[in-house]
């Protein structure tokens, strides 16, 4: 018996696994340093408290502060009531709730498409959107620097993948000049580069696809809410709406709440009913994160305001860091990264702001590319005059100590 235990307490030592996870020098390094996964105490709009400090966080994406509007927060809270903390099961089966189809429709309405299916993240819409739809045999078409949530729907189809250089239309074109016309081709990319701040350059890419039998998905989580007429997308503010076959995105940006979602043709959302694994094996997204999702879609378009601050406080913002001579990687929204080029230099950087009361997020290869080691930051409506005066002079005082 006793020889038995001992056995099954020595499991652990033998587990290659466990020895190579125990081992690994960027977990070790992740504790030593400490820049990810904290926890705040507190949170107050755009204010957080670290260890009881106050922060003004610098690097969330609820770019238009809706994530506590006082109506965003009483619908969650009727949800909760009414529906409960969970939908307890997957679409398919006994998940579905008349809140799902009031949210896809209200979506499929402000995003002028057929139809939308929401699911419970972000990652999940993003991998789905593109894994339900490349099979063998089909050629996908990828901007090299698109989201972890879209490479994994790349990765999981079972279509052969063929990079292009960011944002760049002749490399796609390069790149389409080696494959033949007819075969089956998605076009994948991101509407707004949340790490780079870039816009795609969407009429460019339709160009280059011409009679190349090509579909396009674009990811829109940062370009809903932010972009466009009313905060409507990427596709409305470069006059090519109707255009981009399918859109994915997250409810956890501009929208205030947590989960995601594709929208497009009905027939490509009741194919990806059919098909998704991440639609037909997932929890279905609760009664509180579709409300709030709801209440704030309403809320952007009956209150203009948000995005117009968002858009002054941008302006704003990138005026100060441009005079500080900051490389602000050409960033053209509220996603504004400062690049440093250097681990120790943004890691440090990143530290300055952080003394001086300035919440920002650390990101270095392979999070970037070589060289681009950045501090991420994002502006949001929520953000004050008071704010903004404290962001700088916390920058000011970074500049100085670190470059
Ligand atoms: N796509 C992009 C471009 C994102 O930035 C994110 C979130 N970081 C996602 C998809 C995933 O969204 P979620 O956080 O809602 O899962």
């Amino acid at each position: 018996m006793l020889k038995h235990i001992a056995k099954l307490l020595s499991v652990k030592e033998e587990s290659s696994i466990l020895k190579r996870c125990e081992a690994d020098e960027s977990t070790k390094l992740r504790h030593k340093y400490a820049p990810y996964y904290d926890l705040f105490d507190r949170q107050e709009g755009s204010h957080v408290w670290l260890n009881g400090k106050e922060l003004i966080l610098l690097s969330s994406s609820d770019y238009l502060g809706l994530s506590d509007h006082p109506s965003v927060i009483e619908a969650g809270k009727k949800a909760l009531e009414q529906w409960g903390a969970s939908s307890n099961g997957a679409r398919v089966a006994n998940g579905g709730r008349a809140y799902h189809r009031e949210l896809e429709d209200a979506l499929a309405q402000f995003l002028q498409v057929e139809a939308v299916h929401v699911h419970a993240a972000g990652y999940l819409s993003c991998m789905s959107a593109v894994q339900s739809f490349g099979q063998r045999g089909d050629l996908i078409l990828v901007d090299r620097n698109v989201h972890s949530s879209l490479w994994s729907g790349i990765h999981s189809s079972l279509a052969r993948v063929e990079k292009f250089s960011h944002n760049s239309p002749a490399s796609l074109r390069k790149v389409l000049s080696y494959e033949e016309a007819a075969t089956p081709k998605m076009l994948v990319f991101e509407g707004v580069y949340s790490m780079e701040g870039h816009i795609a350059p969407i009429p460019e890419f339709l160009e280059a696809i011409q009679g190349q039998n090509t579909m396009t998905l674009m990811d829109d989580a940062h370009g809903l809410g932010v972009l466009g007429r009313e905060g409507r997308g990427t596709a409305h503010h470069l006059g090519v709406n109707g255009q981009v076959d399918l859109i994915c995105g997250s409810l956890s940006k501009s929208l205030g709440s947590v989960g995601g979602f594709v929208a497009g043709p009905r027939c490509l959302i009741e194919y990806m009913r059919t098909h998704s694994k991440q639609t037909l094996f997932s929890a279905a997204l609760s009664g509180v994160q579709s409300a709030c999702a709801l209440e704030a879609l309403r809320v952007l378009q009956a209150e203009p305001q948000h995005i117009r601050r968002l858009w002054a406080n941008v302006e704003r913002y990138r005026e100060f860091l441009l005079d500080l001579e900051l490389d602000l990687w050409n960033s053209e929204t509220p996603a504004v990264p400062i690049v440093l080029g250097d681990k120790k230099k943004a890691y440090y950087f990143r530290q300055a702001l952080l003394e001086k009361g300035v919440y920002t997020t650390l990101a270095i290869a392979p999070a970037v590319p070589p060289k681009k080691e950045l501090i991420r930051t994002s502006i949001s409506a929520r953000h004050t005059d008071a704010d903004l005066d404290r962001i700088f002079e916390a920058f000011k005082f970074a500049v100085r100590k670190v470059l």
